[in-house]
């Protein structure tokens, strides 16, 4: 089996878990920026995690012969404080521009708040500008719904994004078809607590077909497994998916989505 672990933060995994990802046959992993586990305290603490996803964690990937990319930006958790948010945008180009970033993420809403819209506005200006890619994070329970419409009218209201280079992450039952009804990738996370187990993702599968659509792991500091997508794979192989629809959801998808920048190759 072949795959693509489309959303993976490695530098809170070990080397063991690299290891893990290359023998289930992981042939790329891509690493939106994301919320450390607690606030930073200055842009300097981005400053030296971008560098982290665009120089160091490649390099570590690269000792297990993975192909490592990220997206920059700054996690929607980090909005509220308006100051350090323009700081931070200013730095961002620079990473942009580095040979393994695919784009904008993962940038969202986390509690739909006022400061956190104006950030997402200003990061979708940004893509825009520099005609990225965009990933995006959706809120957690009760928030998902209200946060979900709120974003996607966000991109919506830029026009020069065209929704087929934007995906939505994080999507659940009661959301899928919000932006895969008006052309965005929609992407499943698999989580052993929260979000969708492999069984639900199987159900969506069933239900919505594979059109634009992805899986991963979301791997993190939190409880979370670097192996879910392949585990889920296992789960449609038992309800008789074919090798091919597998193969169309876990590689040949998130392949052609990434593959809208000129910096994703296998
Ligand atoms: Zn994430």
């Amino acid at each position: 089996m072949r795959y693509v672990e489309p959303h993976a933060h490695m530098v809170s995994r070990t080397t063991d878990d690299y290891i893990k990802l290359v023998q289930a046959g992981c042939e790329a992993v891509c690493e939106p920026a994301f919320w450390a586990g607690f606030d930073r305290s200055s842009a300097k603490g981005f400053f030296d995690y971008f560098s982290q996803l665009t120089k160091y964690e490649p390099a570590r990937a690269a000792k297990f012969g993975l192909p490592h990319f990220c997206w920059i930006c700054l996690n929607p958790k980090e909005s509220e404080d308006i100051k350090l948010a323009e700081d931070v945008l200013e730095i961002m180009p620079d990473f942009l521009d580095s040979p393994n970033c695919l784009g904008v993420g993962e940038i969202g809403l986390n509690k739909n708040s006022k400061n956190e819209l104006e950030i997402l506005e200003r990061h979708i200006d940004i893509a825009a500008q520099r005609d990225e890619l965009i990933l995006v994070h959706t809120p957690h329970l009760e928030d998902k719904l209200k946060g979900t419409k709120l974003i996607v009218d966000a991109i919506l209201n830029q026009p020069s994004i065209r929704p087929e280079r934007v995906i939505i992450d994080h999507v659940e039952e009661h959301t899928i078809s919000i932006p895969r009804d008006k052309g965005f990738w929609v992407g499943m996370t698999l989580y052993p607590e929260s979000k969708c187990t492999p069984q639900r993702a199987a159900d969506m599968l069933e239900v919505h077909g594979t059109e634009r659509i992805w899986m991963n792991s979301a791997c993190d500091w939190g409880i979370s497994n670097p192996l879910a997508v392949p585990e889920a794979a296992f789960e449609l192989r038992r309800r008789g998916q074919t090798r091919e629809m597998i193969d169309k959801v876990l590689y040949q998808n998130p392949r052609a989505f990434l593959s809208q920048s000129p910096k994703f190759k296998l």
